[in-house]
């Protein structure tokens, strides 16, 4: 092993022996070396990650960022890898996993108006524009690494409207800033405040709402490579029944045409300007085609699936011929929306 990286290595555990592993975390468990980046994408492809660090506080992920910028080190941050296609060959780098349940970078923490200090509540996290907070609004802050399920189901349960939509989506809090995800209609974009991220000079900084610059399937965390801490969300009183019955009807509608019993990404292309990415590949007549085990799907042409032990290349290959295909026939190109790590 490279000198750089068994320092590096060195370091980085001492830190987490000092600061980050208590009772609660196996420092061999947030620390690994050579992990397989498929056992935790959704689509089951990916090759080993020369380190693989999971960051259970805030504290992690700053010090492990740190730490890759003075070892000189290629990192990137995975929330719940749902949206991501690595090469099956070595990823020669350090990810920065927030993958980690009942844990800081994972909390979700709904303000109560009844009982908490709003500027202790608020405060501490430094978020500007207090003055600008809704007095109707119901605020929510929601660590990167929380699952977004786990925060639509925790604001329902509060009888909390506006995260429905997300509920169906399997990223994490700061894997769906960072890609601005959506579904049915509404965004992240409908219900964020502002959110706390890491810059490229390892500084803190609070971003507005208007910083982030959110657009279809962007933002700036995306253009300048900053890592979400945590987000603030403003959601309105809602009827619980309702939030409850509207989530089922997203998920029937999901499991209706997705084809959710294989590993895929979710959508593989973004919406093309003037027409749908599955439209278009259905029309070309590509449902069902199929290179090795990765296949572009009979029930949603937007999906490529993974039907058994898919790789890399083969996936590739589909996502080419596709693209070749629909350029052919509408002139289009198909910009994936998956996002394609290699060398
Ligand atoms: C079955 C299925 C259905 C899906 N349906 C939808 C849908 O309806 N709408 C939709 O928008 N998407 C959908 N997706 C795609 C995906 O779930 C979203 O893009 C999601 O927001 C990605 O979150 P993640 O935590 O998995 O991010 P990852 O896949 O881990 O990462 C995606 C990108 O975000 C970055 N990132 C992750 N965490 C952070 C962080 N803390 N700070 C900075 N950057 C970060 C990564 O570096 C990477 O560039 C679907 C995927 C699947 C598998």
């Amino acid at each position: 092993m490279e000198d750089r990286y068994i320092d590096f290595l060195d370091e980085l555990r001492k830190l987490y022996d000092e600061r980050i592993v208590g009772e609660s975390f196996d420092r061999d468990d947030l620390i690994k070396e050579n992990e397989l980046l498929r056992k935790h994408t959704t689509i089951k492809i990916g090759g080993p990650a020369r380190v693989f660090v999971v960051t259970p506080t805030y504290d992690a992920v700053v010090l492990t960022y740190k730490l890759c910028k003075k070892y000189s080190l290629r990192y990137m941050v995975l929330g719940n890898a749902s949206n991501m296609l690595f090469d099956d060959k070595e990823f020669d780098g350090v990810i920065i996993s927030t993958d980690c349940r009942d844990s800081e970078i994972s909390s979700i923490n709904i303000f109560d108006k009844d009982s908490d200090d709003f500027s202790e509540f608020f405060g501490k996290f430094g978020y500007k524009d207090l003055d600008d907070l809704e007095a109707d609004a119901f605020y929510v802050t929601a660590g990167g690494g929380a699952r977004l399920s786990a925060f639509a189901n925790k604001v329902g349960k509060k009888s909390l409207a506006g995260a429905e939509f997300s509920g169906g989506i399997p990223g994490s809090i700061g894997g769906a800033v960072t890609m601005n995800a959506g579904a049915y209609g509404s965004e992240i974009k409908d219900i964020i405040v502002s959110v706390r991220a890491l810059n490229e000079d390892g500084e803190v900084v609070i971003l507005s709402k208007d910083e982030l610059q959110l657009a279809y399937r962007k933002s700036v965390i995306q253009e300048k490579g900053y890592i979400v801490l945590e987000a603030l969300f403003a959601l309105k009183k809602g009827n619980q029944e309702e939030i409850f019955a509207k989530m089922r009807e997203l998920n029937d509608k999901r499991r209706d045409k997705q084809p959710l019993e294989y590993p895929s990404c979710g959508s593989t292309f973004k919406r093309p300007v003037g027409g749908f990415a599955a439209q278009m590949i259905d029309e070309s007549g590509l449902k069902g085609y199929r290179v090795g085990d990765m296949m572009i799907s009979e029930k949603h042409a937007g999906f490529m699936v993974n039907v058994g032990n898919g790789n890399f290349h083969d996936a590739m290959e589909v996502i080419k011929h596709v693209q070749e295909k629909v350029n052919e026939k509408f002139d289009i190109e198909l910009e994936p929306e998956v996002r394609i790590i290699s060398e």
